[in-house]
């Protein structure tokens, strides 16, 4: 089809407001996928998303629709829903000139979901108001429609109702991206410039690289160069994800697709970099994606040590996939060998961790995250420490600097008492509140980065029976009075236990953690202390007291399965555990200091 019959557009929704649902049936509609090799939530195809229903890397899939006897090319870029992922989303927005805004009639506007629109109008995209979910009974979409006129100040009069399950309003969608949505601007003409959207590594055809075209054309066989690593390749392959892979011989310019050269080294084509003809080089390059910023760190250790190579080629896969994931090598004398890995956010960290363990069959030990504090130095110097256990000697520092967020939640009026005790409770700074309807309202608070961490967003939900919601942005450093919490099991000293809090919360935070600790860490034959200090100063203490009997006696004279299958639950509890000195801990210990009541 010719470049004006392309349109371009991506899908931004909230979390459960039916992005999946809604792509499933445009697939469906525009013939792009029979019914009967339709799995449920096509784009999802990644597993550990189709069981947390959630979206987290971007895919792209081409339609073919046809509008008044003309051929119409669709390409939907799908975004992630999480809060966590907004730097994904703004890749996927740069390669559109349209989204549709999906929007739960019986719920309303949230608040990531605002975020992601800000950064679709900053991309200057043509933005098309979609009320979903109109077949259910407590729908009211006049009323969402009244929220976005609102809270966004986009005009409702021509948004579209929709039910996605039941297939209302679909071809009023499609209608609407192609007369709404503008085309793609033609520049084929010119010297080729593809911005890479995404990549992944296949194990036959090396790197996989997902692109639009911006300007010019590229073709089958054609010597490309990637203009951020300086490196050159033969394109042998050249496709369009419809939404399988599928072969062609030339992409132009405002396309979406997909091409392979042999591509060995994970380095060589980045996300974000631009892809222009050897032999006839764009100026200059496209304006990259702003480089994803690590929010937490942490350790990530084989249980293993063998399996440290492993984890290590695993980790520069995903890495790949996921230009967000950052590591570098560690080592700790109680760990061993293993990665200090930055992530996005907490939710980012566990996807990650267990993607390691399921598609790698990699048995990992995660310590908790810290985020990266910035620590004076008498000596004037500046140390930035992502790893508590490293933090300078009190002697040396002069002051202790923590990085604070900006945090905007939506919430029904009902649950604001309840909200504002936990922002007051994670040393929040109360910014200022409004209604934005009559029912609900915006908190904004600015608080650590450190103190949203662990279960805020959990707890966010909880309170308020799933219905708030939130964004946040990183705002800068601030001073605190900040110490390094140390624990020590049996008289060892545990370097991946230790924390950095707040001076007034010291005390609790000891008191807390060395319980959780007695809980989750196994007793042995001996009797075990463990201790939280600060310096050299016991603040809190426990102690587990030994086993008695071996855990075997219990079945002495008793049949040889039941003992085998003691055994296996040992050996399986086992799995996941380091031995520090003498004590088994076990993962759930290493995360104790995140979910401390
Ligand atoms: P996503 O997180 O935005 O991708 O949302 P999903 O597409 O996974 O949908 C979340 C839930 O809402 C699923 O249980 C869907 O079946 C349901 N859902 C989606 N669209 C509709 C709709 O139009 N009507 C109703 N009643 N349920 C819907
Ligand atoms: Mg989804």
């Amino acid at each position: 089809v010719p470049i004006s019959n392309i349109r371009n557009f991506c899908i931004i929704a909230h979390i459960d407001h039916g992005k999946s649902t809604l792509a499933d049936k445009l697939l469906q509609i525009t013939g792009t996928v029979q019914k009967r090799e339709m799995k449920e939530q096509f784009l999802d195809n990644m597993d550990l998303e189709r069981e947390r229903g959630i979206t987290i890397k971007l895919q792209a899939a081409r339609m073919r629709y046809i509008l008044n006897n003309e051929p119409y090319c669709l390409n939907l870029i799908d975004t992630p829903g999480h809060v966590d992922f907004s730097y994904e989303v703004s890749r996927s927005l740069a390669a559109c000139e349209g989204a549709l805004l999906v929007v739960d009639a019986s719920q309303g506007v949230e608040a990531q979901t605002l975020a992601n629109v800000y950064l679709a109008l900053e991309n200057n995209l043509e933005i098309i108001p979609v009320l979903n979910k109109i077949d259910l009974p407590g729908a009211e979409p006049d009323r969402a429609a009244k929220e976005i006129e609102e809270i966004i100040g986009l005009d409702c009069s021509d948004a579209i109702h929709c039910s996605a399950k039941e297939g209302i309003g679909i071809t009023e969608i499609l209608n609407a991206i192609v007369t709404r949505i503008p085309p793609p601007k033609d520049t084929a003409g010119g010297p080729l410039r593809a911005l890479i959207f995404d990549s992944y590594y296949d194990p036959y055809r090396g790197v996989i690289v997902y692109f639009r075209v911006v300007d010019g054309t590229v073709k089958k066989g054609d010597r490309i160069y990637f203009m951020a690593s300086g490196k050159d390749y033969i394109a042998d392959e050249i496709g369009v994800l419809s939404p399988y892979q599928l072969q062609v011989n030339e992409l132009y310019a405002g396309e979406v697709g997909y091409l392979s050269a042999s591509i060995r080294s994970v380095a060589d084509a980045r996300v974000g970099d631009t892809i222009t003809h050897y032999g006839r080089k764009a100026e200059s390059s496209l304006p990259g994606y702003a480089e994803a910023t690590p929010m937490v760190f942490c350790g990530l250790f084989p249980v293993d040590a063998d399996q440290f190579p492993e984890l290590r080629d695993a980790l520069e896969k995903l890495q790949l996939n996921d230009a967000a994931l950052k590591f570098e090598p560690e080592t700790s004398s109680a760990m061993g060998f293993g990665f200090r890995c930055g992530f996005l956010g907490l939710l980012h960290m566990e996807i990650v961790q267990e993607r390691l363990e399921r598609e790698y069959n990699l048995n990992l030990i995660t310590t908790a995250p810290s985020v990266v504090y910035r620590v004076n130095c008498v000596d004037d110097e500046i140390v930035e420490c992502s790893n508590p256990s490293l933090l300078p000697e009190p002697g040396k520092r002069r002051s202790i600097e923590e990085p604070y967020v900006k945090i905007e939640i939506l919430t029904p009026k009902e649950y604001i008492g309840s909200l504002m005790e936990l922002g007051q409770d994670r040393r929040g700074v109360f910014k200022e509140m409004n209604y934005i309807t009559e029912n609900r309202a915006s908190i904004i608070y600015e608080l650590p980065l450190a103190e949203m961490v662990g279960d805020f967003f959990d707890q966010l939900k909880s309170r308020s029976k799933g219905y708030a919601s939130m964004e946040y942005s990183l705002i800068g450093y601030r001073e605190s009075d900040l110490v390094k919490l140390d624990i020590q099991i049996n008289g060892e000293l545990v370097e991946p236990l230790s924390t950095i809090v707040h001076k007034d919360k010291a005390y609790s935070v000891g008191r807390a953690l060395t319980q959780k600790l007695k809980e989750l860490i196994p007793r042995q034959m001996f009797k075990v202390p463990i201790q939280a200090c600060i310096g050299s100063k016991v603040i809190a203490s426990e102690s587990l007291s030994a086993i008695r009997k071996d855990v075997l006696s219990k079945c002495y004279g008793g049949d040889i399965t039941r003992k085998k299958k003691l055994l296996k639950k040992q050996a399986e509890g086992k799995k996941r555990m380091k031995a520090i000195g003498k004590v088994d801990v076990p993962q759930e210990a290493f995360m104790a200091v995140l979910r401390l009541e």
